[in-house]
């Protein structure tokens, strides 16, 4: 393994002050073993390490980054800002042109409130649902992962799969009483559970393209039956599109796959890389939320300018015409290069790509649903994801993560990262 005096010598630091020495826990590299990498900065498609390293970067911080690392028109964007102030507490014309932009994109989002993570745009839809449909439950899938709000912390996918925790200490079972799971993909599963408690179901929330268990693309008729049902039974259905949208193409997965929800949830992409993240959808249903209506939920970042302006920066870039064709160009070509190395070198592995993301498990068993991505092989991605770093190539430090590319890789960066692949594989045979 490659030598990271420094990063080890923080993440002994670290892990004193910080639990696991992380602030967040996949990053901490426990389902690959070794020491995480210190960040010193990041430039296009490239991460630099305190130790001097250069990786080719395929977390992208978990997707929020589909232009690359200090793209100059978000770094100028948010420096713009930073000079008249960071936060005010007060509306900003920023936050209207998001809105827009937003909105025109994806016209199931016809308005939204602006939050600052992913777990606080799910834990506020369901609220909403909640008080929309005057019923508790709320029907999610194994493997999704909706964010760390207690609800959801009912078979997650990555973090908590990752460590293995069906669920969590200290959520109680009051607050998962209302969980009801099922697998994902299974509409026979999802009939059954509205034909038991129809009247209780406020709400479906999915993963439209599952991301936290692998990337899982969906079956045709999936989300489309998933529409059907909800609607027979008067019980709204959310999009969690907190990774795919604008990042499975502009206008997300509901655009791609033709379905329209009653409400969505965004983050990552819309951020540019900072916090920001929104809820939105029916406008009757959106009218309900303070102070238009009567369910609270505020917020004292919420619509921070700095982000939005990060966002509307990065939104721009993705707008221009032919950005979406080339991200699926290059997730394409890195999905279609590594099933070819492993076939080449006699290892099973199974691979997708959908726009901007991309993944791949190892097994010889297609992947459908969370069961079938716990079968996957963690040893040979362990030994795989150290040998590709090593490499110069920075993956997903968990076999259940997907990938991202950006538009800041180009054919340099994908065919060097092919170039790694052969001998990683050999080396985590
Ligand atoms: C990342 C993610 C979340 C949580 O977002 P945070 O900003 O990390 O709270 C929720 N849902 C999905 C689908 C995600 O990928």
């Amino acid at each position: 393994m490659t030598d990271a005096p420094r990063s080890e010598a923080l993440f002994r630091r670290a892990s004193e002050l910080l639990p696991g020495g992380v602030s967040s826990p996949v990053r901490a590299f426990r389902a690959v073993g070794g020491v995480p990498r210190f960040i010193e900065r990041g430039a296009g498609p490239r991460l630099t390490d305190v130790d001097g390293h250069e990786y080719i970067d395929y977390v992208l911080s978990w997707g929020a980054l589909p232009l690359g690392h200090a793209h100059p028109a978000v770094v100028a964007a948010i420096t713009e800002q930073a000079a008249r102030g960071t936060s005010y507490g007060a509306p900003t014309e920023l936050e209207v042109r998001l809105a827009a932009v937003i909105t025109g994109a994806m016209p199931a989002v016809e308005m939204l409130r602006f939050v600052s993570s992913g777990t606080e745009a799910a834990m506020s839809a369901l609220r909403l649902a909640r008080a929309a449909t005057g019923r508790d439950r709320v029907l999610k899938f194994a493997g999704n992962y909706h964010g760390h709000a207690d609800p959801f912390l009912v078979q997650a996918g990555s973090g908590v799969a990752t460590l293995a925790l069906p669920d969590s200490p200290g959520v109680t079972r009051g607050s998962v009483a209302d969980t009801l799971a099922a697998p994902w993909g299974d509409l026979d599963a999802v009939d059954a559970l509205f034909r038991r408690e129809a009247d209780s179901i406020a709400a479906v929330i999915v993963e439209p393209v599952a991301g936290n268990m692998g990337l899982v693309v969906p079956a045709d008729g999936f989300l489309a039956g998933l529409r059907r049902i909800t609607a027979a039974h008067g019980a709204l259905l959310i999009f969690d599109e907190v990774m795919t949208g604008f990042r499975v193409g502009w206008g997300g997965a509901q655009a791609r796959f033709g379905v329209t929800p009653d409400l969505t949830c965004l983050g990552k992409v819309i951020g540019g890389g900072l916090p920001l993240a929104a809820y939105g959808g029916r406008r009757d249903l959106m009218a309900r939320i303070a102070p238009a209506g009567d369910v609270y939920q505020a917020g004292t970042l919420s619509g921070n300018p700095l982000a939005v302006a990060a966002g509307l920066a990065t939104l721009t870039e993705l707008a221009a015409p032919g950005v979406y064709e080339l991200l699926a160009e290059r997730s394409g070509a890195l999905a279609r290069g590594f099933a070819a190395a492993a076939a080449g070198a006699g290892i099973a592995l199974q691979t997708a790509a959908v726009g901007g993301m991309w993944g791949f498990f190892f097994g010889d068993i297609p992947v459908t649903d969370y069961a079938t991505a716990c079968r996957a092989d963690t040893g040979r991605y362990a030994r795989f994801f150290h040998a590709m770093l090593d490499a110069g190539v920075y993956l997903a430090p968990s076999q259940f993560e997907a990938a991202f590319v950006s538009t800041a890789h180009g054919p340099g960066e994908i065919d060097a990262t092919l170039a790694a692949v052969s001998g990683a594989l050999a080396a985590a045979a």
